[in-house]
């Protein structure tokens, strides 16, 4: 039986990436930040059908010594660590000059540095174990950028460099390294925008529908399968990028 890591899991995607490998069969580490409410009752959920399969852990994935820990306890809980789900993220809107030094530095510590650790921390194993698979949770702005996203889209292109560098370093030694790039996701992320600004997005999408974090999750349980698959950035963006 495989245990997964997934950040974020206290919210809206990593849930219900938390579910799908659940449902698949595997161990599932559910890491929160600050709300343990939501990433308790993701366990609640699960205890229901397999008590020995679910454990939440609170990690600051920007926080070296508590990324330490949570490797450590979850080896402690579960025995081993096979994949890894880099979810956890934040965005801010705003004017490029208005950015500060602070909040700049903030995007980029969660949503790059907080995968950096991770999968550090991930590949010392993986790398014994000559197996391992690592799922990045990037963005589209990662790819083409944002106006008004700049941190945002910076830390999402980094993301996807370091996903492409790292799956040519460890290739050899059995483990793989691939991005999934959502689009327009129905999440609280994307909470700020009004009906018309949501609509005028939708209007952008090929297929004419927003997401929703079943199609991540799904995503992610192909990149798991796909054993020739390593390096890639897998658009789930309904033809808005491509
Ligand atoms: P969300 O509901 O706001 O969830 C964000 C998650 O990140 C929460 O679980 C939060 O934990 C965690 N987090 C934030 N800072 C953290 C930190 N310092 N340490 C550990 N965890 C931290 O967002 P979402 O929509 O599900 O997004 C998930 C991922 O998908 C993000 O990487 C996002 O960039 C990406 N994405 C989303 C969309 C979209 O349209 N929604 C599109 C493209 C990409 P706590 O709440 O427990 O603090």
């Amino acid at each position: 039986m495989k245990t997964v890591i997934i950040t974020g899991a206290s919210g809206d995607i990593g849930r219900e990436i938390a579910k799908a490998y659940f449902k698949e069969g595997y161990k599932v580490a559910a890491v929160y930040n600050r709300n343990e409410k939501s990433a308790q009752s993701l366990k609640e959920e699960l205890i229901l059908t397999d008590s020995e399969r679910i454990e939440i852990f609170k990690c600051d994935v920007t926080d070296e010594k508590e990324v330490i820990s949570l490797i450590s306890a979850v080896k402690s809980r579960f025995g081993n660590i096979d994949s890894l789900v880099n979810n956890a993220g934040i965005s801010k809107i705003q004017l490029f000059d208005n950015i500060s030094l602070n909040e700049w530095e903030e995007i980029l510590k969660v949503n790059l540095t907080g995968p950096f650790l991770l999968s550090r921390e991930c590949v010392k194993l993986m790398l014994k174990n000559k197996s391992g698979n690592i799922i990045n949770i990037s963005s589209m702005w990662g790819q083409v950028g944002a106006s008004c996203e700049v941190a945002y889209s910076a830390s999402k292109g980094g993301l996807i460099a370091m996903t492409k560098a790292l799956s040519k370093e460890v290739g050899l030694s059995g483990i793989r390294v691939n991005c999934i790039s959502p689009g327009l996701i129905d999440t609280k992320m994307n909470a700020h925008l009004s009906k018309e600004e949501l609509e005028s997005v939708v209007e952008e999408i090929p297929l004419g529908i927003i997401g929703t974090p079943s199609d991540v999750a799904e995503a992610c349980i192909y990149l798991e399968k796909a054993k020739f698959v390593t390096g890639q950035v897998l658009g789930v963006n309904g033809g808005m990028v491509i």
